[in-house]
């Protein structure tokens, strides 16, 4: 017999959306017909002589499905799900936890064992609960009585500060440069990046794109000394074991220099030239590489590919079956098709529209069209207010690739999150 259950996840530590998303994926394992609520921000419930390191705030979701297994066979997943994501078995009881999966609902059952509590005992209590449940379901009754969760909720008047989704993945954009094309100059300052990190993070990225060197048409290159000198006081300053993230970077010398020195989740490569030697230590130190297509770097406004994807597929296949060779397992190479370099304006249109060719590839796919001049197509707005046209590509993206790059997260976080919450009502 199926069972439609409700189950609460939160999390207050580390990269806590990273860890709802990949609980959420473990998840859709487990039940079927998955529906996600909006993630929002609240703050720990604690009692009152709680150490000062329990204050972190928790991102909360709910997500729901059905099930054919037990309450307890249930139960029994969920804990191995926190298990595996590292949750200690002993953790104190308010204590901060990378993922808490708790079941709220299982049909209309009642459950009281020592081991099981169902309808969970925070649920009539915790008023973010009860709003997300009335967004997913305003009318369903609360079990074994006639109140639904719309009139729980409005009692509570519970009301998020921000909300949050976990698809699309959202690369955030960092710029340590001074002449970048939409925000050049602006977190030139080791400080300012460092801050501009921790504001994305904050705002909803999974991972950030921190470069040095603009790729812009026409920038100017600097020595590896400088870039290194960049980049250096901002990775100083980050707590990279939480924060993931990517270089955008195309010269050997750094790469292999940041690889000794730091947990580096990726080396984004808009050249495609790195020498062979590079290859191996990006693969060896368990980096994944992102690698972008491109005529050149900078890109020459003149030098375009002919508005197919024919081009393309043939450097996409040379460039798998290289890293492969190189020991890359192909969920490790992410491929951009590098919009703004070799593409007309006119071509990226046809790219854009068709871009759910790019399965063939078979790897994940990153698409950066972020604030990019091919905008200009629609209408004559500087590129750091191109904002609103990078947001209807991105809706456009969704469900189609895996990771959009983009400069403002927090206006994707606000735009998903609607969307998320039409879509997850029922
Ligand atoms: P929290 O109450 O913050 O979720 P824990 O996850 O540590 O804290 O939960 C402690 C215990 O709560 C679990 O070991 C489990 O036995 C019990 N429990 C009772 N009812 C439920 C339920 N519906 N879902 C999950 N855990 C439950
Ligand atoms: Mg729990």
């Amino acid at each position: 017999m199926k069972s439609t259950v409700y189950i609460a996840l939160g999390s207050n530590l580390g990269h806590r959306l990273n860890h709802l998303r990949n609980a959420v994926l473990k998840l859709r394992e487990v039940l079927t017909d998955l529906r996600t609520s909006i993630v929002i921000e609240t703050e720990p419930l604690l009692p009152e002589n709680a150490p000062i390191s329990w204050h972190l705030p928790y991102l909360n979701m709910i997500v729901t499905g059905d099930t054919t297994l037990s309450p307890q066979e249930l139960f029994d997943r969920l804990q191995t799900i926190e298990r595996q994501m590292g949750r200690e078995k002993n953790h104190p009881f308010w204590g901060p936890r990378t993922i808490d999966l708790d079941i709220l609902l299982y049909g209309d059952t009642v459950i009281d064992t020592p081991q099981l509590t169902i309808p969970h005992k925070g649920l009539k209590e915790r008023d973010f609960l009860l709003h997300l449940m009335a967004t997913l379901a305003p009318t369903l009754p609360y079990p074994a009585t006639t109140q639904t969760f719309e009139s729980l909720a409005l009692k509570s008047q519970f009301q998020p500060k921000k909300s949050f989704v976990l698809f699309p993945r959202l690369m955030g954009i960092v710029n340590v440069t001074p002449d970048s094309f939409s925000d050049g100059g602006l977190y030139k300052e080791p400080k300012l990046a460092v801050e501009h990190c921790q504001n994305l993070i904050a705002e909803g990225a999974e991972i950030l794109d921190i470069g040095a060197q603009s790729t812009r048409p026409g920038a100017v290159q600097i020595s590896p000394e400088e870039e290194w000198e960049r980049l250096q006081p901002v990775l100083d300053q980050l707590d990279l074991k939480n924060i993931p993230v990517s270089i955008d970077t195309f010269r050997d010398k750094i790469i292999q220099k940041l690889l000794k020195q730091y947990p580096i989740a990726w080396i984004n490569d808009v050249s495609g030239k790195l020498k062979d030697s590079t290859l191996e230590a990006i693969q060896q130190a368990g980096c994944k590489l992102c690698v972008m297509h491109a005529l050149s770097v900078p890109p020459i406004k003149t030098e375009n590919i002919a508005p197919s994807w024919d081009a393309l597929d043939v450097w996409a296949e040379q460039q798998v079956s290289k890293l492969t060779a190189f020991g890359f397992k192909t969920n490790d190479i992410i491929l951009d098709p590098g919009f703004g370099f070799g593409k007309t304006a006119y071509a990226t249109g046809l790219l854009l529209k068709t871009i759910e060719h790019i399965h063939n590839w078979g790897c994940p796919i990153l698409v950066g069209h972020s604030r990019k001049s091919f905008y200009r197509s629609l209408n004559a707005t500087e590129a750091q207010e191109r904002d609103i046209e990078t947001l209807a590509v991105s809706q456009y993206l969704t469900g189609k690739v895996d990771y959009l790059r983009v400069h403002n997260v927090a206006w994707h976080q606000r735009f998903f999150s609607t969307q998320q919450w039409l879509e997850s009502c029922k």
